[in-house]
């Protein structure tokens, strides 16, 4: 009996001020309180000293013994929570985790691939409105209200006058009433009809062109449209041009080209034929220039226009028009 209780105690909270572990508190709580612990050989010990002193030395200890259980006992708590605590920190060392960067769409990468072919050819980028007069949506291009190619278009009316337009061509309107020849643009933008199946979509887009100016002729369309195609896909990619028929247009023409899949032999893309129907053409009809006071006398023009999805399927392989719209990333991202 050389250490007084209160002096083992003392000891003892010195020597867990510095414990910085669980494992380091554990030891010295079986240093203090186990079977050969200083505070348990004290209480050993007090059969030994004066009977008169005993009950007194017994109460310290044990009190000493209860506190000093309750404080290792904290403190290997705290540490251990403060271990876990660390865990769950930030580890500034680990590789960070990467902001997935977006892309363009590929109908807005093949759009901008058509308008910057055109551009180079001199043609100047317009666009208008997607909620449209029926006037320049229909009349002003030769559509009357009874006319029969209403029907083809399958249109989204808003009013009796007012439509999601069926195609750009408004735009062409919209300019040659602002403008005297020559005219040279290309309209690119998205256009509404009823019409949602396998190969059709209710919103898709276009890009029309139209070029006015003194002894524009058919031969002027051919070759602008040639140098269209070789540019967008390959110069070995062949031109046939079919009569059709446009409202806006006399005279009209379909245009095909080789199919790019397989070369003219005939595959599943082209239904056999080695053709693909990919744009609309025509010079533009008397009745157009009249409605926007152009001298029909003077000026002659050119009017074309193209779906943007068809020119996208075929540039890149796509078999299903709806993938453009679904907006699976694993799609959007291979562009
Ligand atoms: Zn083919």
């Amino acid at each position: 009996m050389n250490r007084s209780i209160e002096a083992i105690k003392e000891a003892a909270l010195r020597e867990l001020a510095s414990a910085g572990t669980p494992d380091a508190v554990k030891a010295l709580s079986v240093r203090y309180l186990g079977r050969k612990g200083a505070v348990t050989r004290f209480l050993r010990n007090i059969s030994a000293l004066p009977a008169e002193e005993r009950p007194r030395a017994g109460k310290e200890a044990n009190a000493v013994k209860k506190a000093l259980e309750a404080t290792f006992a904290d403190a290997e708590q705290r540490l251990a929570e403060g271990a876990g605590a660390a865990d769950d920190a930030i580890d500034v060392s680990l590789p960070g985790r990467p902001a997935t960067p977006g892309r363009r769409h590929p109908v807005t990468l093949i759009s901008g691939e058509i308008c910057d072919i055109f551009a180079r050819l001199g043609f100047d980028i317009v666009e208008g409105p997607e909620v449209e007069k029926d006037y320049y949506n229909f009349e002003a291009l030769n559509i009357p209200k009874n006319h029969p190619a209403r029907d083809m278009q399958d249109t989204f009316y808003v009013s009796d006058d007012v439509v999601l337009r069926t195609h750009t061509s408004p735009i062409q309107i919209r300019t040659m009433e602002k403008q005297p020849p020559p005219v040279r643009i290309v309209a690119p933008g998205k256009v509404y009809r009823c019409d949602s199946d396998l190969t059709h979509t209710p919103m898709f887009h276009q890009v029309e062109g139209l070029l006015v100016d003194r002894n524009i002729s058919f031969g002027d369309l051919k070759g602008i449209l040639t140098a269209f195609v070789h540019q967008m896909f390959d110069d070995r990619t062949a031109l046939r041009f079919r009569p059709s028929f446009f409202p806006f247009t006399e005279p009209s023409a379909e245009v095909d080209i080789l199919c790019v899949m397989c070369r003219g032999e005939g595959c599943r893309v082209c239904s056999r034929t080695g053709w693909l129907e990919v744009l609309g053409s025509g010079m533009v009809h008397p009745a157009v220039f009249e409605n926007v006071g152009y001298d029909t006398s003077e000026y002659t023009g050119f009017a074309f226009g193209m779906g943007v999805e068809r020119i996208a399927m075929l540039k890149y392989g796509i078999d299903d028009l709806r993938k453009f719209f679904e907006n699976d990333y694993r799609f959007l991202r291979q562009f």
